[in-house]
């Protein structure tokens, strides 16, 4: 194989990722932020409490660097965008 093509397959390679992570950041403006659409979609995830059910009461929850920051949750992976006043279908009260 000739050398050009192998660097142009390189190029395109590296090119493709690049490409892919554009949108992400695109979304949230943070290049740690991400979001689980898929789980979110599957437990009903919504960004405000339902009654006082919200993920800062739920034993899921991963709080963020504040009270009030975005955090994750043990059952919706890879998001780091969940709110202390959301609440989805798998809320579950600390005890
Ligand atoms: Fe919030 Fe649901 Fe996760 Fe509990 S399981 S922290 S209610 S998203």
């Amino acid at each position: 194989m000739n050398k050009n093509r192998t660097l142009r397959r390189d190029f395109l390679k590296i090119g493709g990722a690049v490409v892919a992570v554009i949108p992400l950041l695109a979304i949230s403006g943070r290049a740690d932020a991400a979001t689980n659409a898929a789980m979110r979609t599957s437990l009903k995830y919504q960004n405000k409490p339902n009654g006082d059910q919200k993920c800062s009461g739920c034993v899921q929850f991963v709080p963020g660097k504040t009270p009030k920051a975005m955090g994750g949750c043990n059952a919706i992976a890879g998001d780091t965008e969940i709110s202390p006043d959301g609440y989805c279908i798998a809320f579950a009260k600390k005890g």
